[in-house]
């Protein structure tokens, strides 16, 4: 979508002696007394509220956009905060970003990629657990691995 330029035009009607000229709000469809604003196919509005419906509102929090903005998909966000929102998240620092790696599903930025990695799920973490043999592994996995070790023992009991 090319940014959108708005002309404003303010034009001063003259009383009621101009009667032959009624002007009527596009949007409210009310008739304008005084002042009013005219968009770029000359339609007139009665007041700022009126002329706020044709401008285009940011897809995520619904605000009038009224300058430069960003559009992707035929979406407008009024801000790169709000085009962020859109954008995916990083699974273990929650950064948005445009460049991830992907481990089981689950999205991971470079940044984190950096990080030591869990020797069962291969997903990085920030504090990892040594086990006893020193490999390294996320608390999820650590769980399993305990849980496992107390079924082989049980089995080995029997
Ligand atoms: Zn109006
Ligand atoms: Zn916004
Ligand atoms: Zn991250
Ligand atoms: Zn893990």
């Amino acid at each position: 979508m090319p940014r959108i330029y708005i002309f404003l035009f303010f034009i001063f009607v003259l009383g009621s002696t101009l009667s032959a000229s009624e002007v009527f709000c596009t949007h409210c469809k009310k008739k304008i007394v005084g002042n009013y604003l005219l968009d770029s196919n000359k339609n007139p509005y009665c007041s700022k509220v009126c002329f706020s419906v044709i401008l285009p509102r940011c897809t995520i929090c619904k605000k009038v956009i009224d300058g430069p903005y960003r559009s992707l998909n035929n979406k407008s966000y009024c801000s790169d905060k709000c085009f962020a929102t859109t954008l995916p998240k990083c699974k273990l620092c929650q950064l948005p970003g445009t460049q991830f790696f992907k481990i089981a599903e689950e999205s991971f930025c470079p940044e984190c990629m950096k990080l030591d990695k869990c020797a069962s799920c291969k997903k990085p973490h920030k504090a990892l657990k040594d086990n006893k043999d020193g490999r390294k592994f996320c608390e999820n996995c650590l769980v399993f691995l305990i849980f496992d070790e107390n079924k082989a023992k049980e089995l080995y009991l029997k």
